[in-house]
């Protein structure tokens, strides 16, 4: 079966790790923007200077410059079987491009999940988020405790709050995920092709009903 997925969801919702699972369980390539972009800045290629200022100022890369990313990335042998898509598309133009790209590609049968959690549960998830300083390991004080208070299992360092996890911070950028990601949603809704799932609860078990929508 091949499986050719957009998966959409708040900054927060555990999105990230479930589509790293969902792609080693079906064989398929996790294509994150957000990754490639990173990426890019850190080799210093002339799409990382371009995008760098933008990303840092917490806006949107051109859309033509993302639609030829995801355009080349899906020509790749990897992405024959199928790919999960993580952060594309976030406007309506990237959406419509892409429908055109996977028709052309013999690519037909998009589908597209929306992971939902409410913005107080993601904001209450985020305040008791703690990052090692030392390993990028993260924990939750409630969810995933670390053994000793403040220190990381894996490497000893310290753990902290990263400085973007504040409530404000948050609640900024859920505020602008909605308002990017709303006419993405109702593209796909009028088409018939939007899923949604509750993403409230342990990770196996928002797993467990990831896999149910996809059957
Ligand atoms: P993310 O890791 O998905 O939150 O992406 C980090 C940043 O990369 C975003 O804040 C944007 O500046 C940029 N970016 C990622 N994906 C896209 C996209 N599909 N369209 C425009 N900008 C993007």
């Amino acid at each position: 079966m091949t499986m050719k997925l957009i998966f959409i969801g708040p900054p927060g919702s555990g999105k990230g790790t479930q589509a790293k699972r969902l792609a080693s369980r079906f064989g398929i390539p996790h294509i994150s923007t957000g990754d490639i972009l990173r990426e890019a800045v850190a080799d210093g290629t002339a799409l990382g200077q371009q995008a760098a200022p933008i990303m840092a100022a917490g806006q949107l890369v051109p859309d033509d410059l993302m639609v030829g990313i995801i355009r080349e990335r899906l020509t790749k042998a990897d992405a024959k079987k199928g790919f999960i898509l993580d952060g594309f598309p976030r406007t309506l133009v990237q959406a419509e491009k892409l429908d055109t790209i996977v028709s052309g590609n013999g690519q037909g049968d998009l589908r597209v999940l929306q992971l939902l959690v409410p913005d107080e549960a993601i904001v209450k998830r985020i305040a008791l988020r703690r990052t090692c300083a030392q390993c990028g390991a993260i924990y939750h004080l409630e969810n995933q405790p670390p053994a000793a208070k403040d220190v990381c299992d894996k490497c000893g360092g310290a753990l902290i709050a990263r400085p973007d996890d504040t409530e404000t911070a948050v609640r900024k950028r859920l505020e602008s995920f909605h308002r990017q990601t709303a006419p993405v949603a109702s593209h796909y809704k009028a088409k018939q092709l939007l899923r949604e799932v509750n993403g409230i609860g342990p990770v196996d078990q928002v797993f467990e009903r990831i896999e149910k929508s996809l059957n």
